[in-house]
């Protein structure tokens, strides 16, 4: 395999970091060109770009990008700042394949952008497809560039679907966790505060999609995600509570046969798979042990403890713009959650409200996505701060 060149949206969170794992675990495979993140770390990226010493950091926050700058002796790096900058990054021209890790709508420009540029994508950041799908899918055959999902359900349907059989498969199945909340009634979900919220039980992962796992909203964002990634039904994706997290997701044949993906939840070997497939190669990972395992359990979603499940399909049925408005409310609602201004209940409650005033719009355009998503966070806010949830 040539050195394959990297640019990594999102370096300092929680997928970029590993994903610098993997590079580090196989250093004649990755050369890293370019590094994206946000600011608030600036630390952790200054170390990143004295470690790797890629052509180019983008930094989202252009004080922060100012502040890198004035600290960096490597003059080998150039700064960029603001979302010109993230772009730079995504499209720069020595890049084969663009990870996109960013979290939230912030990394759908960037996404679109690289796509537009002939790059192939390792996709973690999920929103972009749920935001965008159609119009981001369009463009990946347009292109015809690879889009290699990082998401561990998505990397476990991508690595079960048997391509002689597509017309053979009856449904993907997708494994949830049931995040921090799986075994809080309805009575104690009502007063958990974000504390709670951020302890999940099996995955060390950013703020953002830790609160989302404890409301079921990921698994709903996933169910969009693999609608857009298979081509699937939305009626053909299933959702099941499996608590270990060692089955990441399965494909359902008509032949009653299944296909299931197993291993210790580490996100490492799903980032690693993206970027090195279609080989596999050794990795820094655990074996999974059966007999210390010991059991694996299954459970039906309690639905109406979590309407955020529920609200996500029928913002993908529902198709448009709609999953745009459903994943600007969510992301909005989740800050208000972790600033102490909702209860953990508000956020699907918010979410339906946003879902019901937004106009619905067809095929919709970038500038169409974006305008929906602003008004979902707008709405949010205002209805909020009018102490109307
Ligand atoms: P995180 O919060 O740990 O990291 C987010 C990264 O994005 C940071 O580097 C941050 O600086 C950067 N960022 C945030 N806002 C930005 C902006 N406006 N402009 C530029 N950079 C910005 O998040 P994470 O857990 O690594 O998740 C990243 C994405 O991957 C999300 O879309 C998430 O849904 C998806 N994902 C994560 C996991 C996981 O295990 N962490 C698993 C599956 C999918
Ligand atoms: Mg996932």
């Amino acid at each position: 395999m040539a050195v394959k060149k990297l640019s990594i949206l999102g370096s300092t969170g929680s997928i970029g970091t590993q994903t610098l794992q993997v590079v580090n675990n196989l250093p004649d495979k990755f050369s890293v060109v370019a590094l994206a993140a946000g600011g608030s770390n600036i630390e952790l990226i200054k170390k990143q770009v004295e470690t790797y010493k890629p052509k180019l950091v983008a930094i989202s926050d252009k004080d922060a990008a100012c502040e890198l700058n004035r600290q960096l002796d490597n003059h080998e790096t150039e700064v960029v700042a603001g979302v010109e900058g993230l772009i730079a990054a995504a499209t720069i021209s020595e890049v084969d394949i663009v990870v996109a890790a960013i979290s939230g709508v912030a990394g759908l420009l960037p996404t679109y952008q690289a796509i537009k540029a002939g790059k192939d994508i390792a996709l973690a950041n999920k929103e972009t497809l749920v935001a965008a799908g159609e119009l981001v899918l369009s463009e990946v055959k347009k292109k015809n560039v690879k889009l290699l999902p990082i998401d561990s359900e998505h990397s476990a349907i991508f690595q079960c679907l048997e391509q002689d059989n597509l017309n053979a498969v009856k449904s993907i199945i997708l494994t949830a966790s049931g995040g921090a909340f799986r075994d809080y009634s309805a009575d104690e979900l009502a007063n958990v505060i974000p504390e709670q919220a951020l302890k999940h039980p099996n995955w060390n992962m950013g703020k953002k999609i830790t609160v989302d796992s404890a409301s079921l909203m990921n698994k709903g964002l996933e169910v969009i995600e693999a609608h857009w990634l298979f081509s699937i039904d939305y009626q053909d994706i299933e959702v099941v509570i499996h608590p270990q997290s060692v089955i990441h997701s399965m494909v359902r044949y008509s032949d009653g046969s299944i296909l299931a993906h197993l291993g210790v939840p580490d996100m490492r070997v799903a980032i690693q798979y993206a970027l090195t497939w279609p080989k596999r190669c050794k990795s820094q990972v655990k074996q999974l042990d059966f007999v210390k395992l010991g059991e694996i359990t299954f459970k039906e979603p309690r639905w109406d403890d979590f309407p955020c499940l529920k609200l996500a399909y029928e913002a993908g049925k529902a198709g448009g713009n709609i999953p745009a408005a459903l994943n600007g409310a969510n992301e909005a609602a989740v800050e208000q959650f972790l600033a102490g201004y909702i209860k953990f209940n508000d956020i699907p409650k918010l979410i339906a409200k946003v879902m019901e005033s937004c106009s619905f719009m067809n095929k919709p355009t970038l500038e169409e996505i974006i305008y929906t998503d602003g008004f979902a966070r707008k709405k949010v806010q205002e209805i909020v701060s009018a102490g109307k949830v």
